[in-house]
């Protein structure tokens, strides 16, 4: 990387913070300038900035389509350059999270030369500025600054020179990638200079057949096949469906899995109990090939009910409206598009522990690998709600990994469970950090439709049970305002920005409509790579498990339109359990889901 100019110190008030050592909140006249290339300047502004010449042909749309590959970024370029009605404007200043990655590394590297990007983070040598100043540069965002000084203990007072750490998992997109912003096209500049490796897989071509669907999701897609199933029928103990079982078929799951959607495995084992001795069978092992099965019609699944029954056809309006929800949103190898990532658990909370194997430090793992092949395959950019500061975000390639005690939720302050009783407040600010990030990019003029949350999890169902499920947001299972009260969240930003949140009924199905598009996505990738999906109705709109049917709190309180849970295996089978260990497995798994988010957006 080169780098050339000087630093500039412009105003007196700054060079006294340096002589007295003044780490408060520096004076807004404070002007940090660096020439770099082409009259380009990097300047510090309060905030990082590229000062550039405007051309008289084409004005700032040019400026916007050269510098941040986007000549729709414009308005956001006027907005950050206030001038006087009818002037010209000769040079504008550009929002250093508009640049693109070329200029980004240009700016960096001339306003922080003797820093140095690590695999865990940034080694920043302090020159000037608060926490909350470095927060705003290196974290893009101010109010880190507690959480910076956390990760800096050791630094009691700023001195030149003095190594100041940015852990990955707070530090923001461009410093991430520095250097990958490739080398300056010459004249012409080129509208979108080439900066990253193609994604993955190209999107499959319009002439291409359709890629082979895993027949469950067949099934799902017409559950009226299945329901053709079924008969209906009445008896002493009321309505029930009956089901002929057929050779080969057992009752827990041809019957409880299929037609009930219970997963659990005593749930599954009661309600097979249940209707054996409704249907007066007395070895469950030996039920007579065709013999029929009765299944009370509460147990059953909504889409599986007789057509004059009252939850059959509210399930239908359900999906006639959110199947007419489209996301017209286009993305080349997901240019634009921000991908919101949940690992499940961590902390002092393990999740699910079978067979040798438990959740939290898997599906870490998990997501580490989707965040590496995002920032290194494709232009999506990746926040987080959990990091293993201890681990940083480098994919483990080893079957047996150590619990991740020492995650944290990346909410300010950051929030580390202390206490198992704890986990409530650690799930919450989950999804009240996820939607502080939707807030702030929308705030920014990101498209909603360009957001993705995804939460990724380890189930443990009945043993019988193998393969990925998908989960959505199902709107008859969440309200159209929620909040969490208590003085658990009174000191997280996140709470205190908004603490209470609301959707109208139509926001809802949007948001169902178009989690449900991308899960489907998710069927089609996973299969298509090979991965088992779990046998019946892989996407699922609620979890039936207890008493009533819910979704998963990240799922129900999150404002982003499209969000997934992912269950990556079920690991109370053996061999789930063995593809959880295996690093190749959840390769695989992240591969597959970044194959959905490219096929979701092609
Ligand atoms: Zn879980």
């Amino acid at each position: 990387m080169r780098r050339s100019g000087t630093v500039i110190l412009l105003a007196a008030t700054f060079l006294s913070a340096i002589v007295f050592g003044i780490q408060a909140k520096a004076p807004a006249s404070r002007t940090v300038s660096v020439a770099t290339k082409q009259g380009r300047r990097a300047v510090i502004e309060g905030d990082i900035y590229l000062r550039v010449p405007v051309p008289k042909r084409g004005g700032l749309r040019a400026v916007a389509l050269r510098y941040t590959g986007d000549s729709g970024d414009d308005e956001l370029i006027a907005k950050a350059n206030p001038r006087r009605r009818g002037r010209r404007l000769v040079e504008a200043r550009i929002p250093f999270d508009l640049l693109s990655q070329l200029y980004a590394d240009e700016t960096i590297a001339a306003l922080f030369p003797k820093d140095r990007r690590t695999k865990n983070g940034w080694e920043h040598r302090w020159e000037r500025g608060s926490w909350s100043d470095l927060a705003r540069w290196f974290a893009r965002d101010a109010k880190s600054g507690p959480n910076l000084r956390e990760a800096n203990r050791k630094i009691k007072r700023f001195r030149r020179g003095e190594l100041v750490f940015i852990p990955y998992g707070l530090l923001g997109e461009p410093f991430r990638r520095f250097g990958q912003g490739g080398e300056e096209e010459r004249q012409p500049p080129k509208p979108q200079p080439a900066e990253e490796e193609p994604p993955v897989a190209p999107p499959p071509a319009p002439s291409e057949p359709p890629p082979p669907r895993p027949p469950a999701a067949e099934e799902q897609a017409q559950p009226d096949a299945v329901r053709a199933l079924l008969s209906y029928g009445e008896d002493s103990q009321g309505r029930f469906a009956a089901y002929k079982l057929q050779a080969k078929e057992a009752l827990y799951s041809a019957v409880v899995v299929r037609f009930t959607g219970n997963v659990d495995a005593s749930d599954v084992n009661a309600l097979a109990m249940q209707i054996a001795k409704r249907s007066g069978i007395k070895d469950v092992t030996a039920i007579p090939v065709g013999f029929s099965v009765k299944i009370p019609l509460n147990n059953l699944l909504p889409q599986y009910l007789p057509q004059d029954d009252a939850r059959y056809k509210a399930w239908l309006v359900n999906q006639d409206e959110t199947n007419a929800v489209k996301n017209p949103i286009r993305s080349e190898a997901l240019d634009g598009v921000v991908v919101i990532l949940d690992a499940g658990h961590g902390g002092l909370d393990r999740g699910a522990v079978k067979n040798g194997v438990w959740e939290d430090s898997y599906v870490y793992d998990i997501v580490c690998r989707i965040h590496e092949g995002l920032e290194k395959r494709t232009k999506a950019r990746v926040l987080l709600t959990l990091l293993d500061p201890g681990l940083g975000l480098k994919p483990q390639e080893k079957s047996g990994l150590t619990p991740n005690t020492g995650a944290v939720i990346l909410t300010h302050p950051w929030f580390h469970q202390e206490s198992t009783s704890e986990t409530k407040v650690e799930v919450n600010l989950r999804w009240y950090l996820a939607n502080q990030y939707f807030e702030r990019l929308v705030k920014e003029g990101l498209d909603p439709g360009r957001i993705v949350f995804t939460s990724v999890h380890a189930d443990s169902l009945h043993p019988s049970l193998r393969g990925s499920m998908f989960y959505i947001p199902g709107t008859p299972y969440r309200s159209t305002k929620w909040s969490q009260a208590g003085s658990a969240y009174a000191r997280y930003a996140e709470y205190k920005a908004k603490p209470v949140y609301s959707l109208s009924e139509k926001q809802l199905i949007r948001s169902e409509g178009l989690s449900r598009q991308f899960a489907r996505k998710m069927e089609e990738a996973f299969a298509s790579k090979g991965l088992p999906l779990h046998p019946y109705n892989p996407t699922r709109d609620h979890v039936v498990r207890g008493r009533r049917p819910w979704v998963p709190a990240v799922l129900r309180d999150s404002e982003t339109p499209c969000s997934v849970l992912l269950e990556v295996c079920n690991i109370a089978n053996k061999q789930d359990a063995a593809l959880l260990k295996d690093p190749n497995y959840r390769q695989a798994v992240a591969e597959a889901y970044i194959e959905a988010l490219i096929r979701y957006y092609s």
